[in-house]
């Protein structure tokens, strides 16, 4: 696996190989988990080549303390990658995605799929994702970029950025929410979590669980309501930022009478350490 720190080099060396090498490109700000992994084993199987970044991107955080002790374990995710078999790592420094200092401005329009979930709870987040993909995509030009269904709204907003990027013919592919045996969604944040906290946050999946399991038995309001209550019930969730039942393609919230076709539920909670989100197909 070849390490590249500089965006120019990495494209040089990708401007020859693109001409008879299909790409794939697993963009990630590191802590590597099986979620990951999975992502470049799937990028592996469908390229000749695959580029994985990993970058934690400052203009991406609203909160600097969540920025701050974001976890890094660079070489055990330097290890896991050539184990999976990745073929080049771009590891940039924040000056060579930022050259002219940070700064998320940036001329891309998401018709208010920006505004919600995520885009309401973190202020700025998403025109930071915006600005470091956009960027990474015009460096490595896949054919193909790898996203987890893990954050549903980024996938669907980088969905969104590639149609806006007349210079991709880039394939946007989803890939499945790994979970722990108990149905905690992977996450590199989950490495601030005690084993019992780990126990307690099954939680989350189970809410979406019920959510799923009742969806035809019940009006999307009574749905929100049961899953709320199950989330309060326990001591490991200090707060249920949002508990929504929506359009799986646009966001929307879901009212009673609108079709049970293609609902997606999204959960963002805070226990006393981290702040997680989940979320379930419920068509799937
Ligand atoms: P991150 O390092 O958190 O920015 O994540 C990098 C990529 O991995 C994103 O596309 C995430 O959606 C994806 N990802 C994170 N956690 C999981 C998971 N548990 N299952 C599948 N993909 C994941």
């Amino acid at each position: 696996m070849k390490i590249f720190n500089s965006q120019i080099e990495l494209n040089q060396t990708l401007k020859h190989l693109r001409s008879y090498k299909s790409i794939g490109f697993v963009p990630t700000m590191g802590a590597l988990h099986t979620g990951h992994i999975s992502l470049v084993q799937r990028a592996k199987e469908e390229n000749d080549l695959v580029v994985v970044s990993i970058f934690v991107n400052p203009t991406q955080f609203d909160n600097q303390d969540d920025l701050t002790n974001y976890p890094s374990t660079i070489e055990e995710d330097e290890a896991a990658l050539r184990e999976i078999g990745a073929d080049f790592l771009y590891l940039p420094s924040v000056e060579d995605i930022y050259p002219n200092g940070l700064d998320s401005k940036h001329n891309y329009s998401f018709n208010g799929l920006d505004q919600r979930l995520e885009g309401k709870m973190r202020p700025g987040h998403f025109d930071g994702v915006v600005k470091v993909v956009s960027t990474f995509l015009k460096i490595v030009l896949p054919d193909s970029i790898y996203m987890g269904q893990k954050d549903y709204q980024q996938y669907l907003m980088i969905d969104a950025l590639v149609n806006q990027m007349p210079e991709l013919d880039t394939a946007v592919v989803m890939c499945p929410i790994a979970r722990e045996e108990n149905g905690l969604a992977m996450s590199s944040r989950n490495k601030h979590l005690s084993v019992e906290e780990k126990r307690e946050a099954k939680i989350i999946f189970e809410s979406l669980e019920f959510v799923k399991k009742h969806l035809h038995q019940d009006t999307f309001v009574g749905l929100r309501e049961g899953a709320i209550k199950l989330l309060s019930s326990s001591n490991f969730i200090q707060e249920i930022e949002y508990f929504e039942l929506l359009d799986s393609n646009t966001l929307e919230v879901l009212k009673d009478g609108d079709s049970k076709e293609n609902v997606v539920a999204c959960v963002a909670v805070q226990s006393n350490k981290v702040r997680l989100i989940d979320n379930m197909l419920l068509f799937s």
